[in-house]
């Protein structure tokens, strides 16, 4: 699919956005930051104008590539336990349409995000609005793999279902650091939020279920 972007952030769009938040808010996000940077965001740009009128539903829509942007809520129920403090460095594996990490940087912190969709990736390559965000990092690779240069981070949020907790991924994660992870290989993943402990260890806390398409090994062309 190529992307029509819309280019005009209207009244229109605005008031939708707030009501959107509004949505956000009463499923029980609690976290102001995480709901201001909902409503900065143009969500309508990340996807095709065909779905202008839909952008602001609180839904997940496809981006091509049999790929999605993921539900606002389910977003910003993972930047909520993602639990960041501006500057920090934060490695987000599935880019897609880039709306997490613009939401990420909208928290203050550095981003580092990779895509193993060769096409996802160049899409974000024109993507006008992410000239406005220097502070995100992108990467065409293997998640599964991480960044090992530019570790260790402290946070790493994976945006697709993982079968297994990356063991490469916990290795990038700073002494205190935390991990957001819907594990799990079925229909429905387990959020997961893994802190690793001072001496390597690592404490896991459990919290809702949600439906995310899978983390896949390898690159694709
Ligand atoms: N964060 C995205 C949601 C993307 S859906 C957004 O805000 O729009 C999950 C994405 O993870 C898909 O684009 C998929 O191609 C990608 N993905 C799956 N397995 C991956 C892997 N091993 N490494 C990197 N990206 C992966």
């Amino acid at each position: 699919m190529r992307r029509m972007r819309p280019v005009e952030d209207s009244y229109r769009h605005k008031g939708l956005r707030k009501k959107l938040v509004e949505t956000v808010r009463s499923k029980g996000i609690t976290d102001e930051r995480v709901l201001k940077a909902l409503d900065s965001i143009p969500r309508h740009f990340f996807l095709d104008s065909a779905f202008d009128e839909l952008a602001y539903d609180d839904r997940a829509f496809p981006i091509g590539e049999g790929q999605t942007i993921s539900q606002p809520y389910t977003v910003a129920y993972q930047t909520q336990l993602l639990d960041t403090k501006p500057f920090q460095k934060v490695l987000e594996i599935g880019t897609g349409s880039a709306y997490q990490a613009v939401v990420l940087a909208e928290m203050g912190v550095q981003v580092y995000t990779i895509e193993r969709q060769k096409k996802l990736f160049n899409d974000n390559k024109n993507f006008a609005l992410l000239k406005k965000y220097p502070s995100i990092k992108f990467f065409y690779g293997d998640g599964y793999e991480g960044l090992p240069t530019y570790a260790p981070f402290d946070r790493i949020l994976i945006t697709a279902a993982a079968p297994e907790i990356p063991p490469k991924l916990i290795d990038q994660l700073k002494a205190g650091g935390m991990m957001v992870i819907p594990l799990g290989s079925g229909e429905v993943q387990q959020m997961m939020r893994i802190t690793k402990l001072e001496h390597g260890a690592l404490k896991e806390e459990v919290f809702d279920r949600f439906s995310f398409v899978p983390m896949l090994v390898g690159k694709k062309n």
